[in-house]
């Protein structure tokens, strides 16, 4: 995949763009995608066009307008999972592209690169890559019981997995055992890799993991975790939906095997 440098001008007739302004996601009379013709008069000359796959492109407009708009989280249950990958792929383009404009070293405007997906500084030639940063999410497991925390942050109601961004020099398997640590005082073993997912807010990698408790009594961590419990798998509280999250799908896979296993 090659980089934006193409411009609106040159736009194959057959493409279809989705826009976004801010962190909004722009509606053609309902519609997520934009025919090439129906886009065309919204872009500047100087609009980056950023591929996010075969004949589908993402910009990002500036500007005010009246146009219906939604958020991305907002579409998270009603498209189709491979409108929400090219939603998701589109989102973090436009985000890496909208958050670096000018080169961090010399401080000069960055354009987009020839021939690879970067962003180069039109002084110093300093490349600037798409970036993504990992998380881990990790469900904990006694026999039965599961560990499942609910936010002191983000008060989505449910109560969920253990979450937090690896650090610098740490592997994934260190994060987490940390990450469970300092959230609920907990020790963790037996630590097993199951899935990942892509989540645009605006970049993570989620890497999602089992691991077996070991020892420690529940402590909380002020701040971040409100309340934290182990909670039997035959009698979960509110928990996230394995429709569209590694959290959900972790808690449904472990819950369905204890089943399985009685
Ligand atoms: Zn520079």
């Amino acid at each position: 995949m090659t980089s934006g440098t193409l411009s609106p001008g040159r736009l194959p007739a057959s493409a279809r763009l989705l826009l976004f302004r801010q962190d909004q996601l722009l509606l053609n009379g309902g519609e997520l995608f934009w025919p090439a013709p129906a886009a065309g008069p919204l872009l500047g000359e100087d609009t980056h066009l950023l591929p996010v796959a075969k004949d589908c492109f993402a910009a990002d407009l500036t500007g005010e307008d009246e146009k219906e708009s939604r958020s991305l989280r907002s579409l998270l249950f009603s498209e189709s999972d491979s409108e929400l990958e090219l939603l998701s792929r589109a989102s973090q383009l436009v985000h890496w592209r909208r958050t670096h404009r000018f080169c961090g070293l010399c401080g000069e405007s960055t354009r987009p690169g020839e021939n690879d997906r970067v962003l180069e500084c039109i002084a110093c030639g300093h490349q600037f890559f798409p970036r993504i940063n990992p998380c881990v999410i990790v469900l904990v497991t006694r026999g039965e019981e599961i560990l499942l925390a609910r936010s002191a942050r983000y008060r989505s109601g449910f109560y969920s997995c253990l979450a937090g961004f690896i650090e610098i020099g740490e592997t994934p398997e260190q994060t987490l055992s940390r990450e469970v640590r300092e959230e609920v005082g907990v020790e963790v073993g037996n630590i097993r890799y199951v899935q990942s997912q892509s989540w645009p807010f605006p970049s993570q990698l989620m890497l999602g993991f089992l691991a077996d408790y070991r020892s420690g009594e529940i402590v909380p961590e002020p701040g971040e975790i409100e309340d934290a419990r182990w909670f039997p798998v035959s009698d979960l509280p509110a928990v996230p939906s394995s429709t569209i999250s590694v959290a959900g799908k972790l808690i449904e896979g472990y819950v369905r095997s204890r089943k399985e296993h009685l």
